[in-house]
């Protein structure tokens, strides 16, 4: 009974969260897999912004492909991520990732995304700079596959709202949003808290008041701010 409860609570989450936001545009856009894995690689520990801004650069300087990426100088690739930090580490992991994919999957993600759901993020894992969270980013945007990545924004505010374990980690968190929602809902829910994590449950001084979920949240109180 409790599980439906929650279950319920859940989905109007989702329903209040769908009213309050617009789906961003890039949604439909972002279905090349290697694109996205190296828009992926570029965001790490950058604003969207920056990313964005070094994905143009690339993509003016380079067809974002594992040939033209595994074959092009390191120096060009790191003058064009500069705006988005780290851009030696970056330029690094692209070039190699992008070779393994040449050499090892005949230039193309999508055998690997048409495999099995856990073959195929097993096999994403283990390219460099891959984690579980690019992987799952790749399965569902890319492949279509029933995952619910977990950025820190996903996992603050499914914890706040208590659609997680407080002390859970990716995979609990993961485990408890694929319970609630359904496959098709996946993505929604995925980009929705995003949303609501960017513009009012912040990680520090989340603006309660004004959040749209607030009627079904039982941290509005008492959310521990984070450092
Ligand atoms: S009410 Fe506060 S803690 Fe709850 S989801 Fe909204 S902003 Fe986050």
């Amino acid at each position: 009974m409790a599980k439906n409860n929650n279950k319920d609570r859940a989905e109007k989450i989702l329903q209040r969260l769908r009213e309050s936001f617009a789906m961003p545009k890039w949604i439909s856009s972002r279905n090349n897999p290697f694109e996205t894995l190296i828009i992926t690689i570029i965001s790490q520990n950058t604003s969207d912004r920056n990313t964005e801004r070094a994905f143009e650069n690339l993509s003016r300087t380079f067809p974002i492909t594992p040939e033209a990426l595994a074959k092009a100088e390191t120096a060009k690739i790191e003058e064009c991520l500069k705006v988005a930090g780290l851009y030696r580490n970056k330029a690094r992991v692209i070039k190699e990732v992008s070779k393994i994919i040449l050499e090892k999957f005949d230039g193309s993600l999508e055998p690997i995304l048409a495999m099995p759901f856990e073959e195929a993020r097993k096999t994403l894992m283990r390219l460099p700079n891959v984690g579980p969270k690019t992987a799952d980013v790749l399965l569902l945007f890319s492949a279509n596959k029933p995952t619910v990545p977990v950025d820190t924004h996903v996992n603050r505010v499914s914890k706040r709202l208590g659609l997680a374990p407080v002390d859970g980690d990716y995979e609990d968190v993961r485990a408890s949003l694929q319970i609630l929602y359904k496959p098709e809902d996946y993505s929604a829910i995925h980009i929705l808290l995003i949303l609501l994590g960017r513009k009012y449950c912040k990680a520090r001084k989340p603006l309660c008041e004004h959040c749209p979920v607030k009627d079904s949240c039982p941290s509005k109180e008492s959310v521990a701010y984070e450092a």
